[in-house]
């Protein structure tokens, strides 16, 4: 299990990115929500879709979960 991270600021394809909490290109701490522990990067993205973020991986550390 992995923590994740959302960012609070979409980024220029208006998504807000999730990461874990290792990324190195996480966004800075004030910008990040918590959101849990998740077995992989596509059950966090989709926790995120319900708490209603335009959710996407981070094409670094959620891959699986990168559409954007
Ligand atoms: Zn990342």
């Amino acid at each position: 299990m992995n923590k994740y991270i959302i960012n609070r600021n979409k980024d220029n394809k208006g998504y807000n990115e999730v990461h874990i909490t290792s990324c190195p290109f996480k966004p800075e701490s004030y910008n990040q929500v918590e959101l849990g522990y998740f077995s992989n990067a596509i059950e966090a993205v989709k926790h995120a879709k319900l708490l209603g973020y335009n959710a996407d991986g981070c094409f670094y550390c959620c891959k699986e979960a990168h559409k954007g």
